[in-house]
């Protein structure tokens, strides 16, 4: 019998094996697909290639404004797919975990195809593989969560978006969270006529109210059809030039048609071939595992790590979940989940990103300062055309802590690892105001942001932060 079984070689399952290895234990990985999991495969690599294939068609409409003269850009999109296999190759060959976990003599059985419990420390593989292990940590991910109704099986996934091998004239995506805002947008750039569809209120819900209405207002005005609280599916139905949704809202029927239609309506966790009630593990209600702060499900000997918990479903999340998860599976109950600032985003046309609180939350609990600075009054924005958007900080009033940062517009997502840093760091408003960050930069606007605000708060600090 071996130490430890990892079962999935994604973010999480891949650090767990290596911390279980560091830690002396003997240790297996085995894993569905191919090593590095979604985030490799199928997840923000190719997805971050494709985005940036939309930023550099963005970037050369600009050209012309900076007096170089090019024709309008074409994309083949062919030769596009072949540069998503070349980085997603090139990443899974740079990969340092890959030759750290080798070097630690991590027995890693890769395509062994879906593994379940046969018995609570026995697990078998599709491909025959059948190992036993003391202890048993759970790393298998999620998957696109299905719509039930008529012809669901005409929608599609982002992933078989990303398989398209042509750009579809013309796309509906359902569900506007992080993963159907990124497909819109994306596609939208490439040349299809995009509607994005989306039940709740307001589109990227779980962002600041601010931040959701200034993405639905660009995106509306790059020409994405952007239909907010639009009622309730009724079904789909195949057409000789594509899908067609049929719903309803206030008792009027309504339908529509594009081309494809790919349903981003969340995430479910991936068990639904690990038999885990062979080993005793239990699922909460939304079918996540359930772990306790220590990352132990309710089988003592059986941990979980990553998107199958259901927490925060992002790599920083899933590796430090396998770091954690596998510190306890070997070294006894010592190490809980810290409770750390996560900076989220995500590469639309605008980007956006946020760490912390929203200001409504913040407000909940705390008396709070806000302050805005739009990208049409910083400096390094002018300078490269980029004047949509702005930067927002949420500080409390009265301990000076930074409690949320939320940004919309150009290199979003970079600011907002400056403002995780200082809130990580404990900085304070002041502290952070103090802190001379380089000109022109895009993180320049947190240091004006926060000199700002700690004037308002008549604190003492450099005032010259004007640009
Ligand atoms: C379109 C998209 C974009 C994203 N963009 C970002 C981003 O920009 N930044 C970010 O931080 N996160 C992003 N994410 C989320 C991120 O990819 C996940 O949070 C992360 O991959 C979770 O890691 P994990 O190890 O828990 O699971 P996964 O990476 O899903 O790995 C699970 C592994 O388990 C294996 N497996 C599953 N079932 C079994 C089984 N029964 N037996 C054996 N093996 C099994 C799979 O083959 C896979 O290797 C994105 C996700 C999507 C879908």
């Amino acid at each position: 019998m071996i130490d430890v079984l990892v079962i999935g070689g994604g973010p999480a399952g891949v650090v767990a094996a290596l911390r279980a290895a560091d830690s002396g234990a003997n240790t297996a990985l085995i894993t569905r697909d191919e090593f590095g999991g979604m985030a490799a495969n199928d997840g923000p690599v190719p997805v971050r290639t494709l985005a940036h294939a939309a930023r550099l068609i963005r970037e050369s409409r600009q050209l012309g404004r900076y007096g170089i003269v090019v024709g309008e850009p074409v994309l083949d999109y062919q030769r596009l797919l072949e540069r998503v296999r070349e980085v997603v190759d090139d990443v899974r060959a740079h990969s340092t975990f890959r030759r750290q976990i080798d070097s630690v003599n991590v027995a890693v059985h890769e395509n062994t195809g879906c593994a379940r419990f046969v018995d609570p420390h026995t697990v078998e593989t599709a491909s025959g593989l059948r190992l036993s292990a003391d202890k048993i940590i759970i790393c298998t991910g999620g998957v696109s969560r299905r719509l039930a109704c008529p012809g669901s099986e005409f929608t599609a996934t982002h992933s078989d978006a990303w398989a398209l091998t042509c750009v579809p004239p013309s796309m509906i995506v359902i569900g506007a969270g992080a993963t159907g805002a990124q497909v819109a947008s994306i596609f939208n750039a490439f040349g299809s006529n995009i509607q994005l569809f989306h039940a709740g209120p307001r589109i990227l819900p779980t962002e600041d109210e601010e931040v959701s209405v200034a993405v639905a207002a660009a995106f509306r005005e790059s020409g994405i059809l952007v239909r907010e609280n639009f009622g309730v599916i009724e079904s789909f139905a195949k057409t000789p030039a594509g899908v067609q949704m049929t719903f309803t809202k206030d008792g009027n029927r309504e339908s529509v048609e594009a081309s494809v239609i790919v349903s981003a309506i969340g995430w479910v966790a991936e068990t639904s071939t690990l038999d885990l009630a062979k080993a005793n593990v239990e699922t909460n209600k939304r079918g996540f595992i359930c772990v306790d702060e220590f990352l132990r499900t309710s089988a003592l000997h059986v941990f979980a790590a990553g998107d199958v918990t259901g927490r925060l479903m992002l790599v920083p999340q899933a590796i430090q979940d396998g770091f954690v998860a596998a510190t306890n599976a070997v070294c006894g109950l010592t190490l809980k989940l810290p409770d750390q600032a996560a900076p989220i985003g995500s590469f639309t046309d605008p980007e956006y990103a946020q760490v912390g609180l929203t200001e409504t939350k913040a407000r909940e609990t705390h008396e709070v300062i806000t302050a805005i600075i739009h990208f049409d009054s910083t400096t390094r924005t002018i300078i490269d055309g980029r004047t949509d958007g702005f930067c927002k900080l949420i500080v409390d009033r009265e301990t000076r802590q930074i409690l949320g940062c939320h940004v919309v517009g150009e290199r979003a997502v970079e600011i907002t690892q400056v403002a995780a840093v200082a809130m990580s760091g404990n900085m304070r408003v002041d502290d952070l105001a103090r802190v001379a960050l380089s000109f022109p930069t895009y993180a320049g606007v947190l240091g004006r942001l926060a000199a700002t605000v700690s004037r308002q708060l008549n604190l003492n600090v450099n005032p010259g932060r004007i640009l």
